[in-house]
């Protein structure tokens, strides 16, 4: 894949990158790892008043850098915008509470047989972060603010199509008073990823991103036994049962279904309706799709733009084909608009079952499957056949219900009566094929630290 701005909206191609040569990988690691070795001596209030100017930039350059966004991967203009705000939030989130998070862990020492025993969070050095494009700006930020507070160093190897997103990441840590080197950008295609990741003065990666690319990174990393992050891909459930509001969870299901042009890996992607409020959630849901309007994402008044890829839209392209073969019922959508970019109308597919694609496989755009079920058994075996466990959500009002979805929904998060959102405050993470380990909260700072033990005897 080329480093280069393609705008999704037009098919023009903006700018190229010409990826960076082995000259320049290797001072960028040497950067890093010498900048590591000065952030580790450094403090929390230190850090967090850099972290905080961070966030004043983001906050400064929340206009442009939007703009930024919309150009590359086609979100919204008023998305971006709330993107870069939001990150600018997680900055100060962890400048604020970096230090707490990892404050030492007193233990029982004369348990130990010691006069004094705890542990202490440290960072481990440099951390590789393999990036997507869906959210160019927060992905990134909710990897690099926690990593920074904790004393690591970061490199970024961002999505080929969002380069100069890229680069402003790379430069925004060294503006706000971190040592050179802390955060670099490295312009390099994935090919390129496996001799920054089995270099020795990298000490652990993360990946957010596809399975196929969250597999071949923690290959490498098993096998150069580095610890890593991976959150992958979701096919998330969002469940309406009885007592439901209805209108209201139609409502929400069209924004958690095709946010960010339905690029999120959180989005709602498999709609499981009770039979009882079957028919009135997929009229109002199917009216509310039908309704989003679709264009210039930089226009006023757009719900929703392009696909970021012309390769995205034909793959949605082929699922609902392969759907609709097999007998799929098409309520909405389903057809790509004449002219220019890669546009695809937001679709609601009725009728899915295992035979189809789309059962099984991410519709990475605002396409939906509803399902009808009789009872909750039915729609929690439904809402968990599935290879990937990320978010999932339930609309009802019932607690015994809610305690069972709770408990049993296999996810690493669980909506009642509302969306999947990422927040600083709660961890985020999936299982199965969506990945291990957590970002955000206190979980997420922890992940790429040492924790020592410290044993002092009499
Ligand atoms: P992708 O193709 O896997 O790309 C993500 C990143 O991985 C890019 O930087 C890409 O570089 C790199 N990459 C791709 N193949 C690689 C390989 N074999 N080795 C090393 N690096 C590799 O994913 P995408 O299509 O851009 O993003 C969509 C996917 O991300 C969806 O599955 C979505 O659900 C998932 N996602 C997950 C989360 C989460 O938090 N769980 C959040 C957002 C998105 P190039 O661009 O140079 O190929």
């Amino acid at each position: 894949m080329a480093i280069a701005t393609l705008n999704p909206a037009t098919g023009v191609v903006e700018r190229t990158f010409a990826p960076m040569t082995e000259g320049e990988v290797e001072a960028a690691l040497a950067a890093a790892a010498g900048a590591a070795a000065a952030l580790r001596r450094t403090g929390f209030a230190e850090r967090a008043a850099w972290m905080r100017a961070a966030a004043d930039l983001l906050e400064a350059d929340a206009p442009a850098l939007a703009a930024t966004l919309t150009r590359e991967m086609g979100k919204t203009l008023a998305a971006a915008e709330a993107e870069v705000r939001k990150s600018a939030r997680g900055c100060r989130f962890y400048a604020e509470h970096a230090e707490a998070m990892l404050a030492p862990e007193p233990a029982d020492a004369a348990g130990v047989g010691a006069a004094a025993a705890w542990s202490v969070y440290q960072p481990l050095g440099v951390v590789l972060a393999v990036m997507p494009w869906n959210f160019p700006v927060w992905q990134v930020l909710r990897f690099a603010a926690p990593a920074l507070m904790a004393g690591n160093a970061g490199l970024l190897k961002h999505a080929s199509n969002v380069p100069q997103t890229a680069l402003y990441l790379g430069a925004l840590f060294e503006r706000a008073g971190f040592p050179p080197g802390a955060f670099g950008t490295l312009l390099i295609g994935s090919a390129g990823v496996e001799r920054v990741l089995r270099d020795d003065r990298v000490a652990a990666a993360t990946l957010t991103g596809s399975e196929a690319a969250g597999r071949s990174v923690a290959r490498i990393a098993g096998d150069a036994l580095k610890k890593t992050v991976l959150e992958l891909g979701g096919s998330d459930p969002f469940l309406v049962l009885p007592s439901a509001d209805v209108s209201r969870a139609a409502a929400t299901a069209v924004t958690a279904r095709c946010q960010n042009n339905g690029q999120s890996c959180i989005a709602a992607k498999r709609f499981i309706v009770h039979a009882g409020v079957y028919d009135e959630f997929l009229d109002a849901f199917t009216r509310g799709m039908a309704a989003l309007r679709v264009g210039d994402p930089a226009g006023p008044g757009t719900d929703v733009g392009p696909i970021a890829t012309e390769q995205g839209r034909a793959e949605l392209e082929e699922l609902v084909a392969d759907a609709v073969a097999k007998g799929a019922k098409l309520l909405t959508g389903g057809e790509r608009p004449a002219g220019p970019g890669w546009f695809y109308p937001p679709t609601v597919l009725a009728g899915v079952d295992a035979s189809m694609r789309l059962y099984r496989e991410e519709t990475f755009g605002p396409i939906a499957a509803v399902y009808r079920v009789d009872d909750l058994d039915e729609a929690l075996a439904l809402a968990n056949a599935t290879a990937f466990g990320l978010g999932a959500v339930v609309w009802t009002t019932d607690e015994a219900e809610r305690a069972r979805c709770i408990a049993e929904l296999e996810s690493g998060a669980v909506t009642v009566n509302g969306m999947t959102v990422s927040y600083p405050e709660l961890p985020f993470g999936g299982i199965k094929t969506s990945g291990y380990g957590r970002e955000l909260a206190a979980a997420g700072i922890r992940e790429f630290c040492n924790l020592k033990a410290v044993w002092v005897g009499r």
